[in-house]
C-alpha cells in the first residue's frame, strides 16, 4: 500500500508517524514544499525575539523521520498537481510524478494577502512558515508597521517592541473575536509599549522598490518593514483539483473519521473544517493542538481505524510581554450571533493570594439559559490555568454549580482560595 500525505507540518507528520507505527510494511512518502518539516509556526514569533534561533522550531530534525521512522520524505518538494491516484510534484528543479493508493491532505493554511495598493512592494512580510522568521530577522530597520492585531499581529509587536511598532487595526478594539470589554483591558496594555491605531484603515503601501511608507484613512507611518497579520485561508488548491468537496466554512469538509468524499482521501489539520462542539456546527477552527490530532485520527483511519475526531472549541492562548491572553469556546458576541439566550459576568480579581504578589487577573464567563459555559475569556496574571480548567467544562458541557463546586487546588502563591472561575459562577448563579 503506498500512502502520500501532502505537507509536512503538524497534521501531515502526525498523520505520517501514525501509519507507519501501525503498518510499518506500507510505504509512507510525505511531501513538503519548504525545506522544514514537523514545524511549529507558532513559534516564529519567540524566534523573531531572540528567544530561539529558527531550526530549533523543527521539533525533530528530517533524519529522524527518515531513519527512525522509516517515512520517505520529500523536502523542497511542491505538489503542482493532483489526481485519483497520482501527484506530480516538483522537485529538484523538475517535475516527477508519484502514485497513491490513500492520500491525506495536510496542506495547512496560508496567510491572506489585502487587496492594497503597493502590497506587493518588497519588505512587506507575512507570517506563516519558518522562514519568514529569518526574512524577517534579515530586514533591519527601526520603523514597523504591523496589519492587524490579532494573536499574530500582537506576538509580532512584542517580538519587535525593542524597536518603533506601529499596530493598525481597522476595528475598533485589538483580538478581534474577543469581546470588547476583555480587548479593551489589552488594549491598555498594548498601548504601554506600541503605537496602536484602531479604527483605522490602511488604504496603501508606498516606496520605490522597498516599503517606505504606510497610507491609511486617518495618516502616514514610516516604515522599513511591514508585517501583514490578517488572518489565513485553507489551502485547498489540490483539493479542488480532486474534486474533494469543500464545506460551508471553506475548508476541506471531512466527517469525523477525517474522510472527505472521496473514500481514499482523507484530510488533516488547517486544510480542513471541524465541528465547533459548543454550537455542534461546522466550524474552521485553525490552531495547532486541533491539527495534530486531526493527524492523528486521519493517520489511524488510513490504516483502517475507525476512531473519531469529535471536534473543538477553539481554545486559544496568547501573551503580551507579562500579560497572559486566553479565550476557550464563544465570546458573548458570538454566542449572541449563534442565537444563543446568553448571561455573562467580567470580574476583576487577584490571581493569587493577597500577600502574595500584585497579580491582576480579569475574566469573563458566558453561559446560556440553563447556565451551561458557553465560553470563558481570561487575561492577566495566570489566566493560563483557569483557562485549562474552563475548556474542559466547556467542551463537557458542564453548568455553573459543576463549576462553583469544582474541588480546584489551591495554595497562596497559585490563586486565592475563592479562585476567579468559581467567583464567576457564583455571580451567575446557579
Ligand atoms: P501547517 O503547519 O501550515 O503545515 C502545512 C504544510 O503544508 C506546510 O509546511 C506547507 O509548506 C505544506 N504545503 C502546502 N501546500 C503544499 C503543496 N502543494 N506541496 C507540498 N507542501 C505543501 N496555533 C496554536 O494553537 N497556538 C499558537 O500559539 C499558534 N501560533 C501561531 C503563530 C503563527 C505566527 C502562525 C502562522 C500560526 C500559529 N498557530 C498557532 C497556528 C498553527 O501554527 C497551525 O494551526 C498549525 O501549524 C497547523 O498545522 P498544519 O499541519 O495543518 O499546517
Amino acid at each position: 500500500m503506498n500512502v502520500a500525505v501532502v505537507g509536512g507540518g503538524a497534521a501531515g507528520m502526525t498523520a505520517a508517524s501514525r501509519v507507519r507505527a501501525l503498518k510499518p510494511e506500507w510505504k509512507v512518502s510525505v511531501f513538503e514544499g519548504s525545506n522544514f518539516v514537523s514545524h511549529a509556526p507558532c513559534g516564529i514569533p519567540h524566534v523573531v525575539a531572540g528567544i530561539t534561533d529558527v531550526s530549533s522550531l523543527m521539533y525533530y530534525p528530517p533524519e529522524f523521520f527518515i531513519k527512525k521512522r522509516g517515512i520517505d520524505l520529500h523536502l523542497n518538494a511542491r505538489v503542482v498537481e493532483a489526481g485519483y491516484g497520482y501527484l506530480v510534484v516538483e522537485e529538484n528543479g523538475r517535475e516527477r510524478r508519484y502514485d497513491w493508493d490513500r492520500l491525506v491532505l495536510a496542506t495547512g493554511a496560508s496567510p491572506l494577502i489585502p487587496r492594497i495598493d503597493g502590497v506587493g512592494l518588497e519588505n512587506i512580510f507575512t507570517v506563516d512558515l519558518p522562514p519568514d522568521a529569518e526574512r524577517i530577522i534579515k530586514a533591519k530597520g527601526e520603523s514597523i508597521v504591523i496589519v492587524g492585531s490579532g494573536y499574530v499581529g500582537l506576538e509580532m509587536a512584542e517580538a519587535l517592541s525593542s524597536r518603533k511598532v506601529t499596530v493598525i487595526e481597522m476595528l475598533s478594539h485589538p483580538l478581534p473575536n474577543f469581546d470588547a470589554d476583555v480587548a479593551d483591558v489589552v488594549r491598555k496594555e498594548v498601548e504601554k509599549k506600541v503605537n496602536l491605531r484602531l479604527n483605522e484603515r490602511v488604504e496603501a503601501f508606498e516606496g520605490e522598490d522597498r516599503v517606505e511608507k504606510v497610507v491609511t484613512d486617518k495618516g502616514e507611518y514610516e516604515a522599513d518593514f511591514v508585517i501583514l497579520a490578517v488572518g489565513v485561508k485553507p489551502n485547498i488548491e489540490l483539493a479542488k483539483q480532486l474534486r474533494v468537496r469543500l464545506g460551508e466554512t471553506g475548508a476541506i469538509e471531512v466527517d469525523k473519521h477525517m474522510t472527505t468524499n472521496i473514500d481514499e482521501i482523507f484530510a488533516a489539520g488547517d486544510c480542513a473544517e471541524t465541528i465547533n462542539i459548543v454550537t455542534g456546527k461546522k466550524a474552521w477552527i485553525p490552531l495547532a493542538p486541533v491539527a495534530n490530532k486531526m493527524g492523528y485520527v486521519a493517520g489511524v483511519n488510513v490504516c483502517g481505524g475507525r476512531i473519531e475526531f469529535p471536534g473543538a472549541i477553539g481554545a486559544q492562548i496568547t501573551k503580551f510581554h507579562d500579560m497572559e491572553i486566553g479565550k476557550v469556546g464563544l465570546s458573548e458576541a458570538e454566542a449572541r450571533k449563534e442565537g444563543f439566550n446568553v448571561e455573562s459576568v467580567m470580574i476583576k480579581t487577584r490571581s493569587r493570594a493577597h500577600y502574595y504578589g500584585e497579580g491582576e487577573l480579569w475574566l469573563k464567563m458566558v453561559v446560556d439559559e440553563n447556565k451551561r459555559l458557553l465560553g470563558v475569556q481570561a487575561v492577566g496574571d495566570a489566566a493560563f490555568p483557569r483557562l485549562y480548567a474552563a475548556a474542559i467544562a466547556i467542551q463537557h458541557g458542564l453548568t455553573t454549580k459543576d463549576i462553583f463546586f469544582s474541588d480546584l487546588p489551591y495554595a497562596p502563591p497559585f490563586s486565592p482560595v475563592w479562585d476567579a472561575l468559581v467567583v464567576a459562577a457564583r455571580k451567575l448563579r446557579f
